[in-house]
């Protein structure tokens, strides 16, 4: 069992935080919010005073963070916890950021003579509740298999996509491909609902028929079709729109200058961004169905 520093407990880092502790390793958690803490204390973690008190003494730190900004502050520069981290410690970054931040991280980890993967995540919140993520890394072969038992606790498939960064690019092709997956969804969704049809039996038949996706089945977009899905509760406590458009904003800067075309990648980070600036970014990306969805229809 590790010592582990654990940061960034929020919709993903609070359920795998959870999962490690039932796994029996020892956690010390750091988030900026004292609620988040408060719950994993309650879990069984010891709470740290900031990230740097959580990583003294540690054998593996684990972040869980929203964008590039947030990791490259937390371990790059004079205060970053690169400086603090014990010597041979595994650093393990799930955040879903920049390939370019991931590289320049894991970089400069390496510089301190620090193992770092990037291994951001799929699943989303049933996912990290369950201990079924999939796990997208990049990096060392030889730091992924001394991270493997930790990633094991938290997930049931590991995928090693190359060197450092190249989890993060396999990240975005997944996530560009839900995006789209689940707007059209909602839109495909919407159509019917405006000629009468019940949402509900129209999901049903399309999570069986060949449209059928994670989008149908387990985070259908409308309202009530999934009691479980975050629809059916003011699309709260999710995958939020916002996470969304950056991963869509990521794909596009990876897209460039590869000759790659995204298309489809690029009209729905539209999409995204209408519904961010009709003031749902905080809501779960399923929202998205608001941009086709006739307000009187429920
Ligand atoms: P979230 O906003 O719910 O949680 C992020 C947490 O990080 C918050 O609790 C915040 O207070 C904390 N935080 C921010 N800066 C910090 C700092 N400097 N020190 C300590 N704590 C800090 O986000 P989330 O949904 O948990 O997503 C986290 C990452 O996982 C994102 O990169 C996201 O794209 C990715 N992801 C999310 C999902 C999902 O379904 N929610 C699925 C797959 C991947």
């Amino acid at each position: 069992m590790s010592r582990i520093a654990f940061i960034g407990l929020g919709n993903m880092g609070g359920p795998m935080a959870a999962n490690l502790l039932k796994s029996g390793h020892e956690l010390r958690v750091f988030d900026l919010v004292p609620a988040a803490v408060e719950a994993a204390v309650a879990a069984g973690a010891r709470a740290a005073g900031s990230a740097m008190d959580a990583v003294e003494a540690a054998e593996v730190v684990i972040s869980m963070l929203p964008a590039s900004r947030h990791v490259e502050a937390l371990y790059l520069g004079t205060d970053g916890l690169l400086a603090a981290i014990p010597a041979g410690a595994l650093i393990i970054d799930c955040s879903t950021i920049a390939t370019a931040s991931a590289k320049k991280v894991a970089g400069a980890a390496a510089e301190r003579g620090l193992q770092l993967i990037d291994a951001p995540v799929s699943g989303g919140t049933a996912g990290a509740a369950a201990g079924t993520l999939t796990f997208i890394v990049g990096g060392d072969g030889a730091a992924l298999e001394r991270a493997r038992p930790i990633l094991q606790a938290m997930g049931k498939n590991i995928f090693h996509m190359g060197d450092a960064g190249a989890g993060q690019v396999a990240k975005l092709c997944n996530n560009m491909a839900l995006g789209v997956i689940m707007a059209v969804t909602g839109e495909a969704i919407a159509l019917g609902a405006a000629h009468g049809l019940d949402p509900k039996v129209l999901s049903q038949m399309m999570a069986v028929s060949t449209s059928r996706s994670w989008a149908t089945e387990v985070c259908n977009p409308w309202p009530g079709v999934l009691e479980n899905a975050p629809a059916s509760r003011g699309y709260t406590g999710g995958f939020g729109n916002d996470l969304m458009l950056k991963d869509l904003n990521l794909a596009a800067e990876a897209a460039a200058g590869t000759g790659a075309t995204i298309p489809l990648g690029e009209l729905a980070r539209n999409l995204y961004a209408l519904n961010s600036n009709a003031g749902n970014g905080a809501l779960d990306f399923s929202s998205v169905v608001k941009v086709f969805k006739r307000p009187e229809l429920t």
